[in-house]
Parts: C-alpha cells; sequence; structure tokens
C-alpha cells in the first residue's frame, strides 16, 4: 500500500487483574459508586506512603517470562511528573530507566508469513483516573480507577504494516489472557494501545508519529492504514515528517493532532522517594515460573504433533479454555485427533458461537465426549450424534444416552431386521441390482441410501455394509 519503508511499534497498556490497587489497599474493581473505591494514598493526600502489589509485580514478571525477556532483578520505580485532573497527586508512579522486564519477544502469525516482534521492555505503573466530561456539568472526575496496576508493553519499530499490528495486539491480548493477568477488553479499556508509526523512503531513516486513542482491533489497523497513507502523500510530495500525537477519531474515521513537537512534554523523571529498591527475590522468579500455564505456541506444536491439522490447532488454542475442552474430549475420543476435532471445532464452538454468545460452552465437554463415544460405538448414527448435540444445546441437557432412547435413535444392527429390509429392497429394483452385479459397482451408495431411508436413517452402516455385500453377491 505504500512505497516507502513502512515501521511501526505499539505501546499497549494492560490492566493488571489484582484484587487491590498498585500502591494501596483499596479495591480494584469497576462499576462501584464514583470515588467509593478511594483512600489517601491513591487520592495522593499530604504524608500518604504507597506500598506496592505483590500479586501485580508476579503478574509482570509472568509475563516477562512468557515473552523471553529479562527480568531485572534490581528493579525501581520513579515519579512522571505531569498535571492533568485525573492525576491527584501530580505526578504518576512508573518506571523509568530500570523497567521490570526488558528485551523479549512475540512471535505473531498471519497471511504476511511469521514474524517475530521485539519487545524493547515491560513496566508497571498506576492508571490515572477517569474524567467525565459533560455539556452541562462541566468535567467530573472518579478516582476509582486512580492506582490501579497496569503493565506497559513496549515493542520494538519490527511491524511493518497494519495487518501485522493487529497481529501482534491480538498476541499481545491471547497472553495475557491466558495468563489471567489481564481481561484483555480493549472496548472497555483494560487493554489500551497506542501506536508509532513512520514512513520513509527506503534506507531513510523517518520521523515517527504517534496516534492515541485506538479503543478497537480493527481501529488499530484502520488509524494505522490512514496514518501510513497521511505520511506517503507528505513525503511523495517532497514534504517533512513533523513529530506529533494524534488522536485517532473512530466515528470519523481520521485522525487530528493532540500535541506538536513544541508542545511535548518533559515528564521530569526521578526516583519515586517513598519507595525502596525492588529486589526481585529466586523465591519470586520460581513461583512465577510454577504458576505460567504452557504457552499458547508450545500446546499449539503439540496439539499439531498428535495429529491437529495446524489451521485447527490456531483455532483450538484461540482461548486456553478451548484447548482444556478439546483435551476433554480427545480422551473421550480415545485420543483420535480428528474426531475429537470435528466434534469441537464442528459443534461444541459452533453452538458457543451462536447459543452461547461467543462466550461460553452450552454443552459440557463431558458431554460431548459423551455423544462422540455414542457416534464412535455405532450406537447412533452421525446425523442422529448431531440431533441428540442440537438438543443439548437448546435445552441445556447433558444426558445424550437418555435423548437418543426418548427420541428413538439408537441405530438398527440387528441382522435379521436389516436383512429383512434389504431383501425388500433388492426385490423393489431389479434393474439397479443387474447393473450392480454387472459391474457398476457406485450403486452400493444407492443401495445404502435406500436402506437408509427405509429405517429413517437409524440402520447400523457397518451391518448394512456387510449384509449388502452378501446378498448382492
Ligand atoms: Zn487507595
Amino acid at each position: 500500500m505504500s512505497d516507502y519503508a513502512v515501521t511501526i511499534g505499539l505501546e499497549v497498556h494492560a490492566q493488571l487483574l489484582t484484587n487491590t490497587k498498585m500502591f494501596c489497599g483499596c479495591k480494584a474493581s469497576y462499576g462501584a459508586a464514583h470515588n467509593s473505591l478511594t483512600c489517601p494514598v491513591c487520592m495522593g493526600l499530604p504524608g500518604a506512603l504507597p506500598m506496592p502489589n505483590r500479586r501485580a509485580i508476579e503478574m509482570a514478571v509472568k509475563v516477562g517470562l512468557a515473552t523471553g525477556s529479562t527480568i531485572t532483578r534490581a528493579t525501581k520505580f520513579d515519579r512522571k511528573n505531569y498535571f492533568y485532573p485525573d492525576l491527584p497527586k501530580g505526578y504518576q508512579i512508573s518506571q523509568f530507566d530500570k523497567p521490570i522486564c526488558a528485551g523479549g519477544s512475540m512471535e505473531i502469525r498471519g497471511l504476511f508469513g511469521v514474524k517475530r516482534v521485539g519487545i524493547t521492555r515491560i513496566h508497571l505503573e498506576e492508571d490515572a483516573g477517569k474524567s467525565q466530561h459533560g455539556d452541562d456539568d462541566g468535567t467530573l472526575i472518579d478516582l476509582n480507577r486512580c492506582g490501579v496496576p497496569l503493565i506497559e508493553i513496549v515493542s520494538e519499530p519490527d511491524m511493518s504494516s497494519p495487518e501485522e499490528a493487529y497481529a501482534y495486539l491480538m498476541e499481545i491480548r491471547r497472553l495475557v489472557r491466558w495468563l489471567e493477568v489481564c481481561d484483555g477488553n480493549l472496548e472497555e479499556g483494560s487493554l489500551r494501545c497506542d501506536a508509532n508509526i513512520s514512513v520513509a523512503p527506503e534506507g531513510e531513516r523517518g520521523v515517527p508519529v504517534e496516534i492515541k486513542n485506538l479503543n478497537s482491533f480493527h481501529g488499530v489497523e484502520k488509524a494505522i492504514r490512514y496514518e501510513i497513507e497521511r505520511q506517503s502523500e507528505v513525503v511523495r510530495n517532497g514534504g517533512k515528517i513533523s513529530r506529533m500525537t494524534l488522536l485517532w477519531d473512530s466515528d470519523k474515521g481520521e485522525t487530528r493532532v493532540m500535541r506538536t513537537k513544541e508542545a511535548a512534554h518533559d515528564y521530569r523523571y526521578f526516583p519515586e522517594p517513598d519507595l525502596v529498591e525492588l529486589s526481585i527475590s529466586d523465591q519470586m522468579m520460581a513461583e512465577a515460573h510454577e504458576a505460567s500455564p504452557e504457552y499458547p505456541w508450545v500446546r499449539r506444536e503439540r496439539y499439531v504433533g498428535i495429529g491437529v491439522k495446524p489451521d485447527d490447532a490456531d483455532v483450538l488454542t484461540a482461548e486456553k479454555e478451548f484447548g482444556e475442552y478439546f483435551e476433554e474430549v480427545f480422551a473421550g475420543c480415545n485420543n483420535e485427533a480428528p474426531r475429537a476435532v470435528r466434534w469441537v471445532i464442528g459443534e461444541a464452538l459452533r453452538w458457543r458461537k451462536e447459543l452461547g454468545g461467543g462466550e461460553r460452552f452450552v454443552v459440557s465437554a463431558y458431554a460431548t465426549a459423551e455423544v462422540a463415544g455414542l457416534e464412535a460405538s455405532g450406537k447412533i448414527s452421525g446425523l442422529a450424534a448431531k440431533t441428540v448435540y442440537e438438543e443439548m444445546a437448546r435445552t441445556g441437557r447433558s444426558d445424550p444416552a437418555m435423548i437418543v432412547k426418548e427420541k428413538g435413535l439408537e441405530q438398527v444392527s440387528d441382522t435379521g431386521a436389516l436383512e429383512a429390509v434389504i431383501t425388500k429392497i433388492i426385490e423393489d429394483n431389479p434393474k439397479e441390482v443387474e447393473r450392480y452385479r454387472g459391474g457398476d459397482m457406485k450403486l452400493k451408495g444407492f443401495f445404502v441410501g435406500q436402506v437408509m431411508k427405509a429405517m429413517g436413517g437409524k440402520a447400523d452402516p457397518k451391518a448394512t455394509g456387510e449384509i449388502l455385500g452378501r446378498l448382492l453377491g
């Protein structure tokens, strides 16, 4: 889309799922009455002293380990000074020169292929409050979010297209959800993304322009595409890109200038005097290792190793929960991967999307495995199995064997009954029998279809095949 070299780096803020805030004991939760989750520490009252949240530090270490980052064993907090109404202290406690993690990377995949994106640093900081700009009442401030722990994940400018940026952001989202450190909700702001984009003729260095306010996944892609086009146009016309910060307006589908270089902030970072240096102990490192689940990319390779197709393995590792579900069904399918995949992707995930709003499975893994087992043993046909499954999905029932009985779906494998039906079909279709005996083997399917029709789809295919073969000679 551009004749020039494009470089994109992303800064992602992830709100950590701790019970309490970063430096005080206030609850870190949402939807409470305005300013009810506050105390002297997070309101920045004089004399109040911060105390770091151990859980938040552990979560940052877990993300660091997963991204192959180096954990800074002697880390520290710094003050980032700026004035804004939702920041009562007049500074944010963040990390400047010794971030808790540095030098990691993430692999991303897409139509562009497979690419590794460097992660410059991951640091811990506290969130600011929320301003609510009303029409009549002026601006209202809610400090409930003030002091909620965040990690900021800063990538290297290793991406070169909107698609890569999108894939990277999705990968970060999957990881923080997988590690249970953040719920990854971009629309609600628990995951936030800023992008740095530069466009320059091949071989030259560009000037990065920052875009803020990217609050949806497609917004990220669109805003980056828009900015690449804008900068390409400037470069094409012989102009110079100037350093600035832009805001993405998702309604208008365009960016507007938030501040230019002249007004750029100098945050006057200095070490937080109320907190001592933070050392990450061997014990904490060991605990973080221990608490880390099998990573999604490791699980994907394992699934491919047991016979799952790579594309299906991608689907099954999109969420940690999918894999746990799959493994239960897999065990119930005598470890036959293709069958388990068919049930999980074809049925369980489809019904999850259709009836569970994409948020929850409507049939348990146990019940799914049971239906798969009924089909595999020949007790019910593939078609009947789907009927049973739909009944469970729609009613919430989890007793497939009972549904089979109630609906009379059990396959007929009684050879006497099948023989009688097949004998009649052979009598009724002399022409087809003659052609079959004359060598037109394709007609076997015709006879199987006739048997299924006569038996209401409940004939055991294996027994049917055997008897047909014998009687047709
Ligand atoms: Zn507080």
